[in-house]
């Protein structure tokens, strides 16, 4: 392809509809509420759909309400080249955040449609059920049933805080399809691309459109008891406390020192505490925390909980407490394959625009599907870094130039046949 041949998305029509999808559910101050399977989720998800339809998608709608459009391509043994994301949110969530890789999909269908071009493997536009986890837990649920993370029955079981369940929820929203999770005409993606805004300030501070995706950080989630005694804050003097939640400030501390050791991609919060009993003259004789370490490779994570077993020990022996650590939940560490994070840098680079690889903090439904189908993310910056929240904000170049990459990735990807 030369420079005059290649084609460029519709940056006006990928903002418009944008702002388009961005009505349903819109809160006052700019936001969007649309928590997935509600009555929101379903207008945005209709609307979605009817503009797949009017694109010539053929749709297909899973067990779990994950839904995929289809553009046709001229070999019938090729495997679709697929794109998405998700269009539910946070409950005070934002325009961008999910939304964009499924609007910048639909515009490469767009975009393909208005030049006439055809391509050798179908293209794919998905998006997928209940990433945010915000309604129903576990997060990234949809993705998580198509690549046989969770069952779809475990999936449907699940409830929210009203006792409502997934599984009656799509029926009555009218997204309960037939098609079994994981099952794609022809075969498993050929390969997956996802675009996305960074939620994270790194490409905004450097000044650049595009964040090359090599992969996305493990997490590894750990829930920690601190016991101590409670005791009366005046008569007990220093050396005799067993105080728990000096022990625990101790042990926050060390989490933090752990996350800085393996630079840069360890990371270590501590976004949890409990403090028992909470009473301003009483030694605490308990304190309950969070730990989440995450890392680009595993061996940096089995660091960082040695560390921290080895590390809280010591600290609950000094202070003279006992300490208990359970994990709790894990996600491994995902790199993404060499094809697709070559094609999403080579589209970039045939678009003159300034890039960097990156790795993704936090989850995506790309990152399951990198189990199954050679995986690539595409990163545009976000105002501030902000997302999960109604100021999340981002530039219209700079989603037309992600969803400019998209395309030209999924066309060397998917070939083209003219
Ligand atoms: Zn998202």
């Amino acid at each position: 392809m030369t420079t005059l041949e290649m084609p460029r998305i519709n940056a006006a029509r990928l903002w418009q509809s944008l702002m388009d999808l961005a009505q349903v559910g819109a809160t006052p101050k700019g936001g969007v509420r649309r928590l997935a399977l509600t009555d929101e989720d379903r207008q945005g998800r209709d609307r979605v759909v009817g503009w797949f339809r009017e694109a010539g998608l053929e749709v297909r709608i899973d067990e779990v309400g994950n839904v995929f459009g289809r553009r046709a391509g001229t070999d019938a043994a090729a495997r679709a080249v697929a794109t998405g994301s998700h269009i539910d949110t946070q409950p005070s969530g934002g325009k961008f955040d999910g939304n964009f890789g499924v609007m910048a999909g639909l515009e490469v269908v767009r975009t393909l449609n208005d030049r006439g071009i055809r391509t050798r493997a179908p293209i794919e536009v998905a998006f997928w059920m209940n990433e945010e986890g915000s309604r129903f837990t576990p997060v990234m649920m949809g993705s998580g049933a198509f690549t046989g993370v969770f069952t779809p029955d475990f999936v449907r079981a699940q409830r929210d805080i009203d006792g409502l369940s997934v599984g009656d929820e799509l029926a009555r929203i009218g997204y309960r399809g037939q098609v079994p999770a994981g099952q794609v005409p022809g075969g498993m993606f050929g390969a997956y691309f996802e675009a996305h805004i960074e939620q994270g300030p790194i490409l905004e501070a450097k000044g650049l459109p595009i964040g090359v995706v090599a992969g996305a950080l493990g997490q590894q989630w750990y829930d920690v008891v601190v016991t101590g005694q409670d005791a009366h804050a005046g008569p007990t003097p220093m050396e005799l406390r067993h105080d728990a939640l000096l022990a625990a400030a101790r042990m926050i501390d060390l989490v933090n020192r752990i996350a800085k050791d393996e630079a840069p991609h360890g990371r270590g919060t501590v976004g949890f505490a409990q403090v028992i009993p909470n009473s301003r003259n009483v030694i605490p004789g308990e304190v309950r925390f969070s730990v989440d370490f995450r890392h680009l490779a595993q061996d940096g994570l089995d660091r960082m909980d040695a560390a921290m077993h080895e590390g809280f020990a010591a600290l609950a022996r000094d202070g003279q407490c006992r300490v208990a650590i359970e994990q709790v939940c894990k996600f491994e560490p995902a790199q993404f394959h060499p094809d697709c994070v070559a094609s999403v840098r080579h589209a970039a680079e045939q678009l003159g625009l300034p890039h960097m690889d990156v790795v993704s903090g936090a989850g995506h439904d790309a990152v399951y599907l990198s189990a199954l189908a050679p995986t690539g993310m595409i990163f545009v910056p976000c105002k501030d870094g902000i997302s999960h929240n109604e100021i999340e904000d981002a530039q219209p170049e700079h989603l037309a130039a992600g969803a400019n990459v998209l395309l030209l990735a999924m066309l060397e990807r998917a070939g083209r046949a003219d």
